[in-house]
């Protein structure tokens, strides 16, 4: 049966966080294989990799889809026949593309879902209806389309509409920037964004009365729609997309437990509760982020969406410290340990569903029950049992 609310689509930057997102809930990922796509500083997965996670996924309901979205040139073309029939052949769910020349091998050489990536600038319902002509089943409409817009899009073209729900944003039309190709010398538009937009410049037009020294006026703040997210179901959006493949394994989990715990109490209650988007929206904040902003979600994005101000990390930034690998005879619980923690700290871990649990650690002991003051990365170590616990929660802390 079809769910009342969209399908939530998260970001698997590897394997490792493609099993995060679906073990936390996503209905879907989406990934690069290790050419083609635009992040090609992402870890992006192996072919055996794609075997993998493909069935990995699968097993859990979840669909796969593979970003093929660079702007290919014809030596890249003459390498892509090969990779899009083995994507064919382990049946992933639909390829993300933005370049015509992709289109139109994909369409001849195999069966292939096709979506077209925001890449290519959908802004408009006739734009959509001949993307549809061409063969392409889902439209990701272009970061500048409000929800009311893409609503009318999916109506009218009679096309499925994704859309960016949370992330980092460019400050071009995606798709069209090219400054990194310029300060940096590295192709935007074939994975090589060096996030130029995000330095600090200095603006002198005195002509048109601007003049701004070391500024940083090409930063976007992040995307979140969480408070928006009955607008985005009550357009009928079919996918709700998270942003941030080269993102940390927390970031995976908090996105996708968020997101989908949202999206499953509006199917089962049928509305939201303040105190519940504010208990998701404190969850949200407890990863790395600039300061959030709506963008052209609902009105047009302006001048409060620029970050204007050098990265750096939130006073509420959390770590992710490791992850549950077993349980002791109700005793103890087994952490692989993935940043040092100390005897005493609080960890909290986080369930694939339901609160969060905190764990104050009166001891912390190796497998053989040596006691000890503080952990290693890399090792197994045992904590005080935590009720509610399971293999591959992903245990966090507080920075200190
Ligand atoms: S430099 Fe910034 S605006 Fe340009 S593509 Fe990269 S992230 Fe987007």
């Amino acid at each position: 049966m079809k769910r009342k609310v969209p399908e939530l689509l998260a970001p698997a930057g590897s394997l490792d966080k493609l099993k995060v997102a679906v073990d936390y809930g996503a209905n879907a990922v989406y990934l690069g294989g290790l050419k083609f796509g635009l992040r090609s500083a992402a870890e992006n997965f192996t072919k055996q990799e794609l075997r993998e996670g493909v069935d990995y996924a699968h097993a859990k309901g979840a669909l796969v889809y593979v970003v093929l979205n660079g702007f290919l040139h014809d030596k890249d073309l003459d390498e892509l026949g090969e990779f899009i029939q083995f994507l064919d052949q382990i049946k992933i769910d639909a390829v993300i593309v933005s370049d015509l020349g992709t289109i139109a091998t994909i369409s001849e050489q195999t069966n292939l879902e096709i979506h077209l990536s925001t890449q290519a600038s959908c802004l408009n319902i006739d734009s959509a209806r001949l993307w549809k002509k061409m063969g392409v089943t889902r439209v990701v409409v272009g970061r500048e389309v409000s929800i009311a817009e893409a609503a009318l899009i999916k109506k009218e073209a009679q096309i499925e509409v994704e859309m960016f729900v949370h992330g980092s944003m460019c400050m071009a039309y995606s798709g069209n920037c090219v400054i990194s190709n310029f300060t940096q010398g590295r192709d935007s538009n074939r994975g090589g964004c060096a996030h130029s937009c995000r330095f600090e410049y200095s603006l002198d037009f005195p002509k048109m009365g601007l003049a701004a020294k070391h500024n940083y006026f090409m930063s976007s703040k992040d995307l979140s729609g969480l408070r928006v997210l009955e607008e985005f179901i009550a357009a009928g959006i079919d996918s709700i997309k998270v942003e941030g493949r080269m993102k940390s394994h927390l970031y995976a989990a908090t996105m996708a437990k968020v997101y989908s715990q949202a999206l499953d109490y509006y199917e089962e209650h049928g509305h939201f509760l303040s105190e519940k988007l504010l208990e998701w929206e404190d969850e949200l904040k407890k990863v790395t982020h600039r300061t959030y902003a709506q963008a052209n979600l609902i009105d047009k994005a302006n001048a409060d969406t620029i970050f204007n101000e050098r990265e750096h990390d939130t006073e509420l930034d959390y770590v992710m410290v490791g992850r549950v690998i077993g349980q002791i005879e109700d005793k103890e619980t087994v952490i692989e340990v993935r940043n040092a923690f100390n005897q005493y700290d609080e960890v909290e871990i986080l369930p694939f569903k339901g609160s969060v649990l905190k764990q104050g650690l009166n001891h912390i002991k190796l497998l053989n029950g040596q006691e000890i003051e503080r952990s290693k990365p890399s090792t197994l170590v045992k904590i005080p049992y935590v009720c509610g616990a399971e293999v591959n929660n992903i245990v966090r802390m507080r920075k200190v």
